[in-house]
């Protein structure tokens, strides 16, 4: 089963994916960690994609889908796609990867949010130097007071990161909704199986409502 996470900056989707990989056992495909793995272990594509890297380009999409087709495995494997397509071409490429691959897309998870939560929460934010795990700031002081709850994290930092200002997120809101966005509409009129979760929520009750579309 092969599912797709899209969403905008700021709705959780970190947080989410985490929660399938752990719980039900997916393999986690987000294409900055493929990308990182396929470079250290030097493989054919890891090569290309350094030597565009190292040029300060970006990896074209043909090899950034290839890592993601080859590391999908047989279609009885489950795997969450975390970051990609970001825009119609990326859809459209994969799609046809995945039919040359004998693959599909099983299910989207579309999470939704309005703007102005999302501007707020990604406005306070800090994350976790090393899961990336997301904490809500009351004060600033807070940044240096609060270390990650997660046990394997052993009382880690937290930061901001650096495109959570407000001018970087208003920008990547409005690239979400321009280029990514569109993706969501590709894929419900393609017939495949779209659900809209209203991700305005305690995250605990969002993950229930994922589980239930998903393999288990
Ligand atoms: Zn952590």
């Amino acid at each position: 089963m092969n599912v797709i996470l899209l969403g905008p900056p700021g709705a959780g989707k970190g947080t989410q994916a985490r929660k399938i990989v752990d719980s039900y056992d997916y393999e986690y495909i987000s294409t900055g960690d493929m990308l990182r793995k396929e470079v250290q272990s030097e493989s054919e594509l890891g090569q290309i994609a350094k030597s565009y890297m190292n040029n300060g380009d970006l990896v074209p999409d043909k090899y950034i889908i290839e890592m993601i087709v080859t590391s999908l495995g047989d279609l009885d494997s489950k795997n969450l796609i975390d970051g990609f397509p970001r825009n119609i071409s990326q859809a459209e490429s994969l799609d046809k990867k995945l039919i040359e691959n004998k693959q599909e897309i099983s299910l989207v998870l579309h999470m939704y949010v309005e703007d102005k939560e999302l501007i707020s929460r990604l406005s306070n934010r800090a994350v976790c130097v090393s899961c990336q795990t997301p904490y809500k700031l009351k004060f600033p002081d807070e940044i240096n007071e609060i270390t990650c709850i997660n046990s394997y994290c052993d009382n880690s930092s937290i930061k901001i990161r650096e495109d959570d200002n407000p001018e970087s997120v208003a920008r990547r809101i409005s690239v979400y909704k321009e280029d990514t966005f569109p993706v969501v509409n590709y894929y419900k009129d393609l017939d495949v199986n779209l659900v809209d979760i209203n991700a305005h929520r305690p995250e605990d009750e969002i993950f229930q409502e994922i589980s239930k579309f998903l393999e288990v």
